[in-house]
C-alpha cells in the first residue's frame, strides 16, 4: 500500500498489492468463523512403499472450502492462521479428523493390499510445536479415538527444528518415546545441519520434491541423484526411513527405488483427495 513514507509523495502505487493485502486482511479476519462453520476439509495423499507399490498410509493434507474464493490451498491460509493463533485449534481438528479417518480405514480396509495398519501423517507448524498442550492433546485424541501411537507420524518441517533446543525438542521426545513417528518434512530445503540429525527425536526424513523434480530436470549432470544417494545412506546409518515427496513419473519411481528410499508420495501414485481414495487404489496401479 503506498503509504507516504518521509514525505515522499511520488511512491509508487501497486494495486495488486493492495488487492493482495485486502484479501490477506478478509481471510485472516475469517478464519475463526471458518472453523466454527465447517468450511475446513481434508484430502489424503497416499504413501505407497517403493519396493512392491503397497499402501502404507496417507498424509492429511487441510483444504477451505471458502464461501466466496473457493477451495482455498494451504499455503493461502495456513501461514495466516500461524501468525494469528487458530492454527493451535485448527490443528487440533485435523489431527482429531485424521486419527478417527486412520482409525476407519483400519476397520475397513482388507490386508494384503496394504502394508499393515494404514498410518496418517498430519503436518504440524512452529506454533503447534510452541504450544504447551501438545502432548496431552495427541495422547488424549490417540486415547479416545483407539488408535496406536504407531500408527500416527507428526511431521514437522526442518527449518521449524532449526537450533532448536531441548525445551523444544522435550515435547516431540516424549510422543517419540509412546512411539509417535516423527518425520523431517521438506528436507533439504533448510539449512540441514546433517550432524544435528542425531540429536532430533526423528525417525522419517521426508525429502522435498524439488530434488524429485531435479532429478528429472537434470538427468545429465546428476547432481539430484548423488545428493539423494548420499542422503539415503546418512538417513539409514542413523536408522531413519526416507519418503521421497512430488514423484510425478515412473521414471522417478524407478530412481528413487533404486537409490533406496523407503516410500514415496506423489502425482503418479495419487494426487490428495477424499478418504474413499485408500479403498479404490489397487495394487496395480501403484507399483
Ligand atoms: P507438505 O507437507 O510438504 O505437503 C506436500 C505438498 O505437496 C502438498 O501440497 C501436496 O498436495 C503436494 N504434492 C503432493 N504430490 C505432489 C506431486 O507429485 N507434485 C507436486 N507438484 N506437488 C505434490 P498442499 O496440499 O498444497 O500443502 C502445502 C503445505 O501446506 C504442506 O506441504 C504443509 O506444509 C502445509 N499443510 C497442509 N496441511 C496442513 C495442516 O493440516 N497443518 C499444517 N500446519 N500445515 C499443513
Ligand atoms: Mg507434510
Ligand atoms: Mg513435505
Ligand atoms: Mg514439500
Amino acid at each position: 500500500r503506498a503509504k507516504s513514507a518521509g514525505g515522499n509523495r511520488f511512491e509508487h502505487a501497486d494495486p495488486e498489492a493492495d488487492a493482495r493485502a485486502i484479501t490477506r486482511h478478509g481471510l485472516t479476519t475469517a478464519l475463526p468463523t471458518a472453523l466454527e462453520r465447517g468450511e475446513f476439509f481434508i484430502e489424503y495423499q497416499p504413501l505407497v512403499h517403493l519396493a512392491d507399490g503397497k499402501v502404507h498410509g496417507a498424509e492429511a493434507l487441510v483444504r477451505w472450502s471458502h464461501p466466496t474464493h473457493g477451495v482455498l490451498s494451504p499455503d493461502r491460509f495456513i501461514p495466516l492462521a500461524e501468525h494469528t493463533g487458530l492454527i493451535v485449534p485448527l490443528g487440533r481438528w485435523v489431527l482429531e479428523q485424521s486419527v478417527r479417518q486412520a482409525r476407519a480405514w483400519q476397520e475397513e480396509l482388507a490386508a494384503g493390499t496394504f502394508a499393515g495398519p494404514v498410518r496418517i501423517n498430519v503436518n504440524l507448524s512452529p506454533a503447534q510445536l510452541h504450544h504447551p498442550g501438545l502432548v496431552a492433546d495427541t495422547v488424549e485424541v490417540l486415547e479416545r479415538v483407539g488408535l496406536a501411537p504407531g500408527s500416527l507420524c507428526l511431521e514437522v518441517t526442518e527449518s521449524a527444528l532449526i537450533g532448536a533446543d531441548e525445551d523444544l525438542l522435550k515435547p516431540l521426545r516424549q510422543l517419540a518415546e509412546m512411539g509417535v513417528d516423527i518425520a523431517l518434512d521438506d528436507f533439504g530445503t533448510g539449512y540441514s545441519n546433517l550432524a544435528n540429525l542425531r540429536r532430533l527425536p526423528v525417525s522419517v526424513l521426508k525429502l522435498d520434491r524439488s530434488f524429485t523434480q531435479g532429478m528429472q530436470q537434470h538427468p545429465a549432470d546428476a547432481v539430484d541423484i548423488k545428493i539423494v544417494e548420499g542422503i539415503v545412506s546418512l538417513a539409514h546409518s542413523l536408522e531413519l526411513a526416507v519418503t521421497v515427496e512430488g514423484v510425478e513419473t515412473g521414471t522417478q519411481a524407478d530412481h528413487l527405488r533404486r537409490l533406496g528410499c523407503d516410500t514415496a508420495q506423489g502425482w503418479y501414485y495419487a494426487r490428495p483427495g477424499p478418504p474413499e481414495m485408500l479403498h479404490t487404489l489397487s495394487l496395480a496401479d501403484a507399483v
